[in-house]
């Protein structure tokens, strides 16, 4: 038996599922499709920074720009600390597609500009 809260919508009901995907609590069907889905394989945004080489904007925030398996987040993050982005970004460039084959790209969040010397 596990127990969550539905985030669905904000009357936020506590459900219940039991290994047989059996759900309670969910004053509708929509929680219980987020149950099973939550049970089964959580998904979740990440949102975090890149290093850059700029001198005065070491980190650039980035997100993915779709859910992904909870179970991803670690080695995404650790794939995005081999980064250091050299050039310029505007919101919505792709870090990097195609995350563990999930389709899913990280993207700016930020703009960053780099002078030329
Ligand atoms: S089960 Fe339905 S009513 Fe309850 S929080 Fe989820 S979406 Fe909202």
């Amino acid at each position: 038996m596990k127990k969550m809260i539905c985030i669905v919508c904000p009357v936020g009901c506590h459900l219940e599922i039991d290994e047989h995907h059996n759900v309670s609590g969910n004053r509708c069907a929509r929680g219980k499709t987020y149950a099973i889905e939550e049970y089964v394989n959580p998904l979740r945004l990440l949102t975090t920074t890149v290093k850059t080489s700029h001198p005065k904007l070491p980190r650039l925030s980035v997100k993915t720009n779709a859910p992904i398996p909870k179970k991803l987040l670690f080695s995404v993050l650790d794939e995005l600390n081999h980064i250091v982005i050299q050039h310029d970004v505007k919101v919505g460039d792709v870090i990097l597609s195609n995350v563990k084959n999930t389709s899913v790209d990280v993207i700016a969040t930020k703009n960053i500009h780099f002078e030329l010397k």
